[in-house]
């Protein structure tokens, strides 16, 4: 579990004028890349991620929009306005692919649809996790479905009534949350699989870990990789447990998905939130370092308790802010601790106790 990053492996930050903005909190400009691709920043309203990066990909005949971002007003203005810069409109987009089916990313597909009759085409695996991929407005990624409840999961971690309520209920303020549906794929892109776009030579990436069927596509004649939510050049990417089926192991998919990315270090890395970067070997070993780290601390936190429940290792782990002040994003690091731990269990540092009724604990393996 060491693996710490070589200083010595460069990282250097290309979108300097998205840096520029994020510092300043403003929406990135529009702006023409390399290969003639385009970035085009599309508002995600109240959300501390504030913008998604979506792509123009324009081929010999037709155009190609990746990941078009959070559905609203705004960002339709935003990803029209960031056609028309590139010399197109809604109608002449021929293809939409989502790099994976998160509202931020995947949101307004069906709307761009609607406006060009453009395909839609991600990965089987994503497709899999649609039927039950709804989301409500003003959360990211943090997908609820009806038999896939919030509140079971957190019962069964050991959250108390009081979280539970806390949780799985409206924010304060919000009515009724209108939920999201999702566009279904007409094209299914298998690893390897290049996009069809003429005059183009886009191939998928499959990077399971962050959802089943993340992708990331690689134009290696322009030297870019679009690296979607899989990695970004400052935060770490959630590993959740929604849409998975038993026997998945999602942050092992993660892993081996980074190390797997790092063969594309001589790309420039096209994300879809913050800026874009080079040092894709030395950005995949920060993160792996990162969940490394991660799970130390769980091992540390297991411990020092006596069998602990999942929900208790989670409220004693690090976050970015203290426990007490993580709000709703508590579903989150549950998941992403639920995470961790079945990746321990998988390795025989951890077992399980408890469930069938009662909160799930875990001890380390050995006499008694
Ligand atoms: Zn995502
Ligand atoms: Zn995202």
């Amino acid at each position: 579990m060491d693996n710490r990053p070589d200083p010595g492996v460069p990282f250097e930050v290309t979108g300097g004028r998205q840096k520029a903005a994020w510092a300043e909190r403003l929406l990135p400009p529009v702006e023409q890349l390399a290969g003639d691709i385009w970035s085009v920043p599309v508002p995600i309203p109240r959300n501390p991620l504030r913008y998604t990066l979506s792509y123009l990909i324009p081929g010999e005949s037709g155009l190609v929009v990746v990941d078009p971002g959070w559905d609203s007003a705004e960002g339709w203005d935003a990803l029209c306005r960031g056609l028309t810069e590139a010399g197109a409109s809604p109608a002449d987009v021929t293809g939409v692919v989502a790099t994976h089916v998160h509202a931020d990313h995947h949101g307004m597909t069906g709307r761009l649809k609607a406006a060009s009759d453009a395909w839609v085409a991600m990965h089987p695996a994503e497709r899999d996790s649609l039927p039950h991929h709804t989301v409500p407005q003003g959360e990211v990624g943090g997908a609820q479905s009806p038999t896939d409840p919030i509140g079971a999961r957190l019962r069964e971690a050991g959250a108390s009534a009081n979280d539970v309520r806390d949780l799985t209920g409206l924010p304060d303020g919000q009515s009724a949350a209108p939920r999201v549906d999702l566009a279904a794929p007409d094209i299914l892109l298998e690893d390897g699989d290049h996009l069809p776009l003429r005059g183009r030579d886009v191939v998928t990436v499959w990077t399971p870990g962050h959802t089943p069927g993340h992708i990331c596509l690689a134009e290696s004649s322009a030297g870019v990789i679009l690296t979607g939510d899989h990695v970004l050049p400052r935060i770490t990417p959630n590993i959740g447990l929604h849409g998975r089926r038993p026997g998945q192991a999602p942050l092992a998919e993660f892993l081996a998905s980074l190390k797997r990315l790092a063969a594309w270090d001589d790309h420039e890395a096209l994300p879809a939130h913050e800026y874009r970067f080079r040092g894709l070997a030395r950005r995949t070993d920060e993160l792996r370092a990162h969940h490394s780290r991660r799970l130390e601390e769980i091992l540390f936190v297991v411990e020092e308790s006596f069998r602990p429940t999942l929900w208790e290792v989670t409220a004693r782990l690090s976050w970015s802010r203290p426990w007490d002040q993580v709000g709703r994003m508590r579903v989150a690091a549950l998941m992403e601790t639920a995470a961790h731990v079945d990746h321990l269990v998988d390795a025989g540092l951890l077992t399980r106790c408890g469930g069938e009724g009662r909160p799930i604990r875990v001890a380390r393996p050995g006499p008694g």
